[in-house]
């Protein structure tokens, strides 16, 4: 077997705060092949949000070993999760999370800029179908718009690992389903291993695998005998 893009190894994460103690991730062992679409469902505060913070290198974890893209996580200096962020590591999150003075074309190309060996603006704007719409501002865009404005902005530098953090938990169902449709289409054009955080057990149907989290644990983990389109799953 081909090494993990992603290995992760009894992970655990301790927050210290005024009122004690708390242990947001208790021991998470993942291993991920490149490629690989992967749904994360739990409760909230079950550690999900944690564990992706963790693996794009915006927090550190407590214990355990978290290696990406050949990058042990757990061991790396500041500079190096800096430098792993900008190259390998693309982020969606809930509210989108654009420059309101910026246009579309403008917000990604704030990306493209510091990364390595980017895709143009207009072609990663051209992959989520908002070729018509790059010099609009946020502002005159739909919010499904905007989220797929965001997945321009991850996918543009290619990212070996694509993080999404209730990507449509602001969405209607129809922008949801084309927000989604955009993250699964060019997250196989470019080869990502892609995490999608999610309340919604609904979309657990595009995943090659379905990660379940309780209290900081790895419930369960269930792989799809058939993967759906983002357009085939209920909402
Ligand atoms: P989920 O994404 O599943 O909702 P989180 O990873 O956000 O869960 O949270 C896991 C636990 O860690 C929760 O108990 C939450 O309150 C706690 N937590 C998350 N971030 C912090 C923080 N910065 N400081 C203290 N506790 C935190």
């Amino acid at each position: 077997m081909n090494e993990p893009a992603l290995d992760v190894r009894n992970l655990g994460k301790v927050y210290s705060t005024a009122a004690g103690d708390v242990h947001a991730l208790r021991g998470v062992d993942l291993q991920v092949p490149g490629g690989e679409m992967l749904v994360l469902l739990g409760p909230s505060g079950s550690g999900k949000s944690t564990l992706l913070n963790i693996l794009g290198g915006l927090d550190r974890a407590t214990s355990g070993a978290a290696c990406v893209a050949g990058l042990e996580l757990t061991a790396a200096t500041n500079a190096e999760l800096t430098r792993y962020r900008r190259a390998s590591v693309g982020f969606i999150f809930q509210f989108f999370n654009l420059v309101p003075s910026l246009t579309a074309r403008e917000n990604v190309a704030l990306i493209t800029e510091i990364a390595r060996d980017p895709m143009r603006p207009e072609e990663a704007l051209a992959r989520v179908g908002l070729s018509d719409r790059m010099d609009h501002f946020p502002a005159q865009l739909s919010g499904g718009q905007q989220q797929r404005v965001a997945v321009a902005r991850a996918i543009a530098k290619r990212p070996q690992l694509l993080l999404c953090d209730e990507p449509t938990g602001s969405l209607d169902s129809e922008s949801g389903v084309q927000v989604l449709e955009a993250i699964a289409e060019v997250t196989r054009d470019v080869g990502a291993t892609t995490m999608i955080v999610s309340h919604n057990v609904d979309i657990a149907g595009m995943a090659d695998r379905v990660i379940r989290f309780r209290d900081g644990r790895i419930t369960e983990i269930e792989r799809n005998g058939k993967k759906l389109a983002p357009r085939e799953m209920s909402w």
